[in-house]
This record gives structure tokens, C-alpha cells and sequence, in this order.
């Protein structure tokens, strides 16, 4: 056992707030606009100096779908289409009920991938940013909570890490969105990690994007090998028996911006690491870049289209699709996506299908193999954890079986989630009810009016008319 010392320090309240919100990718901006617009006095941490999380940092992108998986039906809607629609605006997103599946935009992928939103990161910071300030919300950047305050089963406040050294952050309530559950398993939440068989988790990837791309010559050759199970799978299995594609992965993942010639690259691999040690992050980073310059010289050499690619940059950090699952109120399943359980307590609907990516191989993705329904149900028990009073956890450390988590991760689900658990958090604050007893007809009242859409029984006017709770 490694070396121990004790450390005790008195620190000081640096603010103090109805609901506070940790982390900003897209489950901590639904949650900090919901709040504040429902509100409450609401305080946005993050870590970063800009907002966004992976629709920024990670250089994650598209949004996967926000409809239901025949593409007919748009599920999420609220703060992600207004997002989405600001980003329009001003040039930086194509809305998705403009983009069709099998196209460059969607990685030329078909199964659930209807309906995806490109967007520029760069958009996402500002429009992000604005609809923050514009909310009310105050924000702290380059914060990173690091321990949490708790008075027996209760969370009083975070303890937080900067440039201004620690200090305490209180909410009434907290809405925990840091993606990995820092501040529930901090306060003592239980939680799961990996898929039940070994505790692994999905693999890390290091998104990055090219410059100088021959669209047009990428589109003909993809068209023309319709045999690939993914774009240039082909080329990758020769490739890799030469030894030039030393990556666990059967096929590249890309996807073409709203910028003529920059593509986005998902398709780096780094499997048996955890996100939630800075040990395994740094081994992560450090092995992720090695992969990217691999990758360039393979583009280059093999892909037609990518002859003279260029690396234009590469994400703030590396991405992680799978860390901590909160045990909540109740766990989301594959059989309630398969079956498309109807919960009474609902505050989110997808239609993304499971995608793993293996934790050990090079296959997996949004392949059907698991199969959901064409619309699911996220419950709010989901985003209420157990044991731990005056919390919310909301996005990707939701509670959720392995399975269910790869469908419900992606940022349109997280946003929606996000929006559920902000809405919630400022109704538990301002009414002093705990969030484990407030009124979920209220909430989804307030959902509705907000724009969220909650399946045909909840169906609400959208002049404002009240909603039809699930009895
Ligand atoms: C490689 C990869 C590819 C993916 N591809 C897609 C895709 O194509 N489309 C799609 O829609 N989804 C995709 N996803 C899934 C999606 O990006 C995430 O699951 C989603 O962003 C989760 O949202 P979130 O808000 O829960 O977390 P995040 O987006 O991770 O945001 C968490 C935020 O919290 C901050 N934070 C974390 N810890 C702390 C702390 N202790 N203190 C303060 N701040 C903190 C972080 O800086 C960050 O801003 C992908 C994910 C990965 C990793």
C-alpha cells in the first residue's frame, strides 16, 4: 500500500446556490438552463475554461439521433432543439431533420443513424455560453470538484480545486453531470462500473479532425463498395495484414463537417483503462495521440480522398464513453429498450440503438445486434440515486445496466436528461422538498411547457396546455 498522510484544512464557502450543477457537456447545460429558467438560483461548475463537455473537449460530433430509430418521430426536442436551432443560425449546425442516414455526415452508416446534427464545436461554445448568461445562470470555469460535503446521507456541498486553491460550493440541491458520477460516489452513492462479466468498460478514443479531405472522391469510393461493413473496411483489412493498421477497430469512423474537406475522425482505440484514474487517463492520452499519428500516415497511403490530408487538431482530452452507473431508484435496462417499458414517471424518450464499442476486440458499434424499440422511456428514478439526499445525477453515470447505457449515452439523451434533472432540481430547491418525493406530475407539467416531449399519452398543445400524466 502506497504511503498515507493525513491532511485536514478549514475552507472557505466561495458560493452558495438553490441548485448547483457540476459539469458542463450537454447533461449540465440542460440541467443549468432547466433550473434557472424553473427559477432556481443555479450555479454551473466545470473544469474546462468553456463549456460543452464532448460537444466541445472531446470534439465529439454529430449528435447522434434525437428521433425515433425509423427516423419518423423527433423525441428530443426542448433545450436541444433550441440549441440546435441557434447553432443554425448562425452557421454552425445542420438541423437534423436535414440529414438523412447513409450519408457523409452520418459516418455513411444507416442502422440509427437517421437524423444526426452536425455542428462545429466552436458554435456549440458561444451558442452554449449565451444561453447560459442568458438564463441566469452563473458560471465557474476552470473548477474541478474533487470531494463532496455531506452531513450524514446528506450532500451539503462540493469541494472544489482552482487557481483561487480549495473551497466550498453549496447547492440545496445538486445536479451531479460530470459524466463519470465524481460527486455521487464522492457523497457515498453506490455505483457499478463495467459490464457484469469483468467489470470492463467500453474502450477511449481520441477524437481528431483533417483538413483537406477530396469529399467528393471519399463519397464515390464509399458508394462504390457497398460490401464494407463500415467505410474502407476493405482497406483496413489489408492494411492490417501488412502491419500498417495496428488498431483494434474493422473500419474508420468519420464523419464530414459543415467545413468543405474537414472530416471528423472517431476510430482511435484504447481498451482496458479506466476513466476515472489519472493514471489510466494519462496512459490513455499518451497511447491515443501515438494512434493518431499512426492513423495519418495510414489515411494518407491507403484511403482515396485522404491522399492530402492534413491533421488539423486534435480533441482537448481524450473521450470516455463509459465510467461509474449510479445505482438509482430504478435501473434502465435492455429489456426496457427492447420493449419500450412505458414508465409513469418518464422525463425522457430516444431512440438511439445500443452501441458498444468492445471492450476487448476490434468489432461492436450501433450494429442491431441488441435489439431496442423503435421509441424507449427514461424514467426519473433513473437520475435519483440512492442513499444520497439533495442529489441528482443526470447524462452519461445515469442508472443503467451496461447495455442500456451504451443506447442512452449519446448527447441528444443527455441533454434531455439534463433538462428533466435541472427542472427537478429547482423544484425540489424552491419548494424544500427532498428531489427522491417531488411531485413527478409537476415536473413533467413543467417539461412539457418548457418544450420536451414526452410520448403521445403525455401529448401537450404547444400554445401551453397542461400535460396528461400517466396514471
Ligand atoms: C469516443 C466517443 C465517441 C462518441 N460519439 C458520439 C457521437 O458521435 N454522438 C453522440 O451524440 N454521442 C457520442 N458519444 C457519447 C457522448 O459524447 C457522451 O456520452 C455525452 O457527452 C455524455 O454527456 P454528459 O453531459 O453526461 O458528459 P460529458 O459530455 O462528458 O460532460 C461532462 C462535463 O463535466 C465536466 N467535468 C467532469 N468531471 C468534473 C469535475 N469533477 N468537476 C468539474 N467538471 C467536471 C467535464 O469537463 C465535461 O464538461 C461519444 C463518446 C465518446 C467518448
Amino acid at each position: 500500500m502506497s504511503a498515507r498522510i493525513e491532511y485536514r484544512k478549514e475552507l472557505p464557502v466561495a458560493a452558495e446556490a438553490d441548485v448547483l450543477v457540476v459539469g458542463s457537456g450537454p447533461a449540465g447545460l440542460g440541467a443549468a438552463i432547466a433550473s434557472a429558467r424553473n427559477g432556481a438560483r443555479t450555479l454551473l461548475v466545470e473544469r474546462y475554461g468553456f463549456l460543452g463537455g464532448n460537444l466541445t473537449a472531446g470534439l465529439v460530433g454529430p449528435c447522434m439521433t434525437s428521433y425515433s430509430l425509423d427516423g419518423r418521430t423527433q423525441l428530443i426536442r426542448g433545450i436541444f432543439e433550441e440549441m440546435v436551432l441557434r447553432m443554425e443560425r448562425i452557421g454552425g449546425a445542420i438541423h437534423p431533420s436535414k440529414v438523412a442516414a447513409s450519408t457523409e455526415y452520418c459516418g455513411f452508416i444507416t442502422y440509427g443513424h437517421d437524423k444526426v446534427t452536425p455542428f462545429d464545436p466552436e458554435a456549440a461554445k458561444l451558442v452554449a455560453m449565451e444561453m447560459c448568461l442568458e438564463a441566469g445562470v452563473e458560471l465557474r470555469l476552470h473548477t474541478l470538484v474533487v470531494d463532496a460535503v455531506t452531513s450524514g446521507d446528506v450532500l451539503t456541498g462540493v469541494v472544489a480545486a482552482s487557481k483561487s486553491g480549495l473551497e466550498v460550493l453549496r447547492g440545496t440541491v445538486t445536479v451531479d453531470c460530470s459524466a463519470d458520477g465524481d460527486v455521487a460516489a464522492r457523497a457515498g452513492a453506490p455505483f457499478e462500473m463495467g459490464r457484469p462479466s469483468d467489470g470492463l468498460m467500453q474502450p477511449m478514443t481520441l477524437f481528431f479532425r483533417v483538413a483537406n479531405v477530396d469529399d467528393e472522391r471519399v463519397k464515390a469510393y464509399v458508394a462504390a463498395h457497398p460490401e464494407d461493413y463500415r467505410p474502407f473496411a476493405s482497406i483496413v483489412q489489408q492494411a492490417r495484414a501488412r502491419g500498417e493498421f495496428p488498431i483494434p477497430r474493422r473500419g474508420v469512423g468519420l464523419y464530414r463537417t459543415l467545413e468543405p474537406g474537414v472530416w471528423r475522425i472517431n476510430t482511435t482505440r484504447i481498451q482496458r483503462l479506466a476513466g476515472t484514474s489519472a493514471h489510466d487517463l494519462t496512459q490513455a492520452e499518451i497511447e491515443g495521440r501515438r494512434q493518431v499519428k499512426t492513423l495519418l500516415a495510414f489515411f494518407r497511403k491507403w484511403l482515396p480522398g485522404f491522399e492530402r490530408c492534413e491533421l488539423l487538431d486534435t480533441a482537448a482530452q481524450i473521450g470516455v464513453r463509459e465510467t461509474r452507473r449510479i445505482a438509482g431508484e430504478y435501473t434502465l435496462t435492455l429489456e426496457d429498450l427492447a420493449r419500450g417499458t412505458e414508465f409513469d414517471d418518464v422525463v425522457a424518450l430516444a431512440g438511439y440503438p445500443v452501441d458498444i464499442h468492445s471492450p476487448t476486440g476490434d468489432g461492436g458499434g450501433a450494429t442491431g445486434e441488441l435489439e431496442t424499440a423503435n421509441i424507449y422511456e427514461i424514467p426519473y428514478r433513473c437520475l435519483v440515486p440512492l442513499k444520497v439526499e439533495q442529489l441528482l445525477v443526470a447524462g452519461r453515470s445515469l442508472s443503467a445496466t451496461h447495455e442500456a447505457l451504451a443506447a442512452v449515452r449519446v448527447m441528444p439523451p443527455a441533454m434531455a436528461m439534463g433538462q428533466a434533472a435541472g427542472t427537478a432540481a429547482a423544484l425540489a430547491a424552491t419548494t424544500g422538498t427532498p428531489p427522491r418525493r417531488i411531485p413527478v406530475v409537476e415536473l413533467q407539467s413543467r417539461l412539457l411547457r418548457q418544450g420536451a416531449y414526452l410520448g403521445e399519452r403525455h401529448a401537450v398543445s404547444r400554445t401551453g396546455g397542461r400535460a396528461a400524466p400517466a396514471t
